[in-house]
């Protein structure tokens, strides 16, 4: 079944044509990559969906209801969350305090009946290195703790129908992408249905089951992951990595 549907997107910064009928879609259960070169319009492509820069044309379907126009805000409550490539958790705040703020969002009723949601104590349970530092201030934690905070914050709250991924691994030690990849793993397993954008084009197909290609704001091409990490072509064509 799909979820989200993206049709023909146009976006634009000022005069500035960065999207090009950008069309994907993600079936339920699905971890879909969207990769390309730095500047091809991955995030444009993420803030288009949350209504951050909203399209000029074409359509973003949740479950076959358009919510392009809508405010993040309004986005977001009816089930799409976004985790932003900077993390933007609150230095100054503690875990449990980051993680309180966003469970205060209320879903919208159009939302009621799809979708995973967590409660704070929910993901406790679920991530234990968040249990344990329940009560340190984010900003003092490493930055892969925080990327488990920022993608932790993006779950409470209404419930989530995707889950859009930035860039989790940027900016992350070796050794600890394999603690936010094996995040991302779990969320999955426990039904949760991911757009992952990421620089990372090794990480991304390896976690996703199908993938699109972002080139200078096109679609150039979409294919099963496996396919694509076995590509050295299209790897090295698009994507500049072998
Ligand atoms: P990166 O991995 O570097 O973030 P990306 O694939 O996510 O790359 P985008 O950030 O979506 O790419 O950028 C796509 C294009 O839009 C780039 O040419 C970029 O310079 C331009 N762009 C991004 N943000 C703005 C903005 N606020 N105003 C004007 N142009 C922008």
């Amino acid at each position: 079944m799909t979820v989200l549907d993206i049709d023909d997107v146009d976006t634009y910064y000022g005069p500035s044509h960065v999207l090009h009928d950008v069309s994907l879609r993600v079936e339920r259960d699905e971890i879909v990559a969207l990769i390309g070169r730095n500047g091809a319009g991955k995030t444009t492509t993420l803030r288009s969906i949350m209504g951050v820069t909203p399209p000029k044309d074409g359509a973003i379907r949740l479950h076959g209801d358009d919510v392009h126009g809508l405010s993040p805000n309004e986005i977001r409550r009816r089930g799409i969350s976004w985790t932003p490539e900077d993390r933007r958790v609150f230095p100054d705040l503690t875990v449990a305090e980051n993680l309180q703020i966003a469970s205060r969002v209320t879903a919208d009723p159009s939302n009621a009946g799809h979708g995973t949601s967590f409660t704070v104590d929910e993901i406790y349970d679920s991530f234990e290195r968040l249990d344990e530092r329940r009560d340190q201030r984010a900003g003092t934690m490493s930055g892969g703790e925080q990327q488990m905070l920022a993608i932790a914050r993006s779950l409470v709250g209404p419930p989530v129908e995707v889950l859009a991924l930035d860039e989790p691994s940027e900016g992350l030690a070796p050794q600890i992408v394999d603690d936010v990849r094996a995040m991302i793993e779990e969320l999955n397993e426990r039904g949760m249905t991911i757009l992952l954008v990421e620089q990372n084009a090794h990480l991304a197909l390896e976690l996703a089951d199908r993938a699109y290609v972002l080139e200078t704001g096109h679609i150039e091409l979409t294919a099963p992951a496996t396919e694509l990490l076995n590509d050295q072509d299209v790897l090295e064509t698009y994507l500049g990595v072998r």
